[in-house]
């Protein structure tokens, strides 16, 4: 089998404002780098516009309708200080809904042994009625809901090394005991929350702080030392990872002092726990990034980690 790849074109049409660091040409770097033989094996999937019905398995139908009546016919309009919409916008994003939906059906079918969903806007920050931090809707959430609503499994994992706390997961997962959410981020930073303290309606939340000037190998303290026993002793049958890369020490928006090879090694930390853990099923879906040779290196070098992994 083979690591699924899930893109499309229709991500390249979100637009924000010049000089806004969630742009075009994060997915066209990411594009671009693969664009080579040593990626000639990933099975490359379009990926599916998400249905309304998708987004509703985590947002109210009242925030879906708020988002698809505030796209405009033209130009960029704001929904907050930093998260915009354009006309592609609820398009880009519900390819990123039903990519993460697809992603868990490819895994869950033994279509493929894992999968990177290379999608954009981001999702880990939306909240259940609340748009922010460049996000829309909450892609990993969602397909965590999807895999136990949709397709009937019991417990779903999902893990987040981005640099900042994915709030908008954390929030729409707080009360599924379905659902264990675990996250390392720098802290303080945007957006202030993801406090150790904070552990969900079924102690289903693990928040793990980083300290401003954190290496990669308090990344991986964090993930061998509490978040790995932790899952483990949840019993996942399905691992998804929401992949931000803005821990990386050339990143313009943290203060984290990750390399590219710390993302291979959490990335092989991960697919290691989930082989031995539930059968290898690992959904992987991009979240931040936003030094465009970092971002490249960096989801080039998680990708290699996620192909060496055969269930
Ligand atoms: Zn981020």
């Amino acid at each position: 089998m083979t690591t699924a790849f899930l893109t499309h074109p229709d991500c390249l049409d979100h637009l924000t404002p010049s000089g806004h660091p969630e742009r075009v040409e994060r997915l066209e770097a990411i594009l671009a780098r693969i664009d080579t033989p040593e990626f000639s094996g990933l099975d490359r999937i379009e990926a599916p516009l998400g249905t309304v019905d998708q987004v509703l398995l985590a947002h109210p139908l009242a925030y879906y309708t708020r988002i698809e009546s505030s796209v405009p016919d033209s130009g960029i309009v704001p929904l907050d200080a930093d998260t915009y919409l354009s006309p592609g916008s609820l398009n880009a994003a519900l390819r990123g809904v039903g990519a993460a939906a697809k992603a868990v059906d490819l895994v869950l079918d033994g279509m493929a042994d894992n999968a990177f969903c290379a999608t954009r806007p981001p999702g880990h920050h939306a909240e259940t009625s609340t748009a922010m931090g460049f996000c829309l809707f909450g892609n990993v959430a969602i397909a965590a809901k999807h895999a136990i609503q949709i397709r009937g499994l019991d417990r779903v994992a999902i893990v987040d090394f981005d640099v900042h706390h994915g709030n908008g997961t954390q929030d729409l997962v707080w009360n599924d005991p379905g659902i264990f959410f675990a996250s390392t981020h720098q802290m303080p930073l945007y957006p202030g929350t993801g406090y150790p303290s904070d552990r969900g309606a079924h102690n289903n939340i693990l928040n793990v702080p980083l300290n401003s000037g954190a290496d990669g190998s308090a990344l991986i303290n964090a993930y061998r030392q509490s978040i790995l026993p932790a899952v483990r002793r949840f019993k996942p049958e399905l691992l998804i990872i929401s992949a931000g890369f803005d821990g990386h020490r050339a990143d313009p928006l943290a203060g984290l002092d990750f390399e590219t090879s710390d993302f291979s090694e959490v990335t092989r930390l991960l697919c290691d726990f989930a082989a031995e853990a539930c059968d290898g099923r690992v959904v992987s879906v991009l979240e931040g990034g936003y030094d465009l040779e970092a971002l490249a290196d960096s989801v080039a070098a998680h990708l290699k980690v996620l192909m060496e992994h055969d269930r």
